[in-house]
């Protein structure tokens, strides 16, 4: 098993007190596996993934990724996790605007060490990045945007890719697209994929499927 949450819980704090927003979320993930998350908006599928990724601290239960304890490493421990382990993509792309797409490809590699350059070409090849690598983040279209984050969060060969609404800033056909060309490499690398996505279609393309709601998976 690659991913287990055990009963977490998380509260966030309002104004007259804390708001549950998980309320004891159990999952778990085999190496390979692909499930898609949906859920209303603001059911905490976000709030999910970042307790999975070490970004926020759960107030209750456990998250063991790849044999470690997401939930009681301290911050080293778990910057170390996130880059040598996961692997994540926003919706919003979240590029370095600073530098060209080769550069954005290698970033997360990087920093594990030297990334291997054929993994680069292959990532860029796959995603039909090649004739791009000089270009800056402004200068591609969002469909070409979500390629180069994928292919960056990927470049570090993770166990995990956690994707948030990949997808979710692109139009219907850019975003099939770019869902085949996700789904293969996480195929080809043997990742295992946790996905939130509003759409029930791309949802269907996934192997496993949860929905999010109350606070509780189902
Ligand atoms: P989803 O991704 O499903 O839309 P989120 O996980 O982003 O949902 O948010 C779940 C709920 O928690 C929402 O009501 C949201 O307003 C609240 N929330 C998320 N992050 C924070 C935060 N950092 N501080 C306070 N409330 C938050
Ligand atoms: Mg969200």
């Amino acid at each position: 098993m690659l991913l287990s949450i055990e009963d977490l819980h998380k509260s966030y704090l309002g104004p007259e007190g804390p708001v549950p927003v998980l309320r004891g979320v159990t999952l778990s993930l085999n190496a390979g596996e692909t499930l898609a998350l949906t859920g209303e908006s603001g059911s905490g599928k976000s709030t999910l993934l970042h307790l999975v990724a070490g970004l926020a601290a759960a107030d209750g239960g456990r998250v063991l990724l790849d044999g470690q304890q997401v939930t009681t490493l301290d911050d080293r421990g778990r910057a170390r996790l996130r880059r040598r382990t996961i692997g994540i993509i926003f919706q919003q792309f979240n590029l370095i605007p600073s530098l060209n797409v080769a550069a954005n490809i290698a970033f997360q590699a990087r920093l594990n060490g030297v990334p291997e350059a054929r993994e680069l070409s292959r990532l860029a090849r796959a995603l039909g990045l090649e004739s791009q690598l000089k270009k800056y983040p402004e200068q591609l279209s969002g469909g070409q945007q979500q390629r180069v984050a994928i292919a960056r969060a990927l470049a570090a060969r993770p166990k995990l890719i956690l994707a948030d609404e990949p997808t979710g800033n692109l139009d219907e056909a850019t975003a099939d697209d770019v869902m085949e060309q996700l789904l293969a490499l996480v195929a080809q690398n043997g990742a295992t994929l946790l996905m939130v996505t509003h759409s029930r279609r791309l949802a269907a393309r996934l192997g496993r499927r949860a929905h999010l709601s109350e606070g509780h998976l189902a």
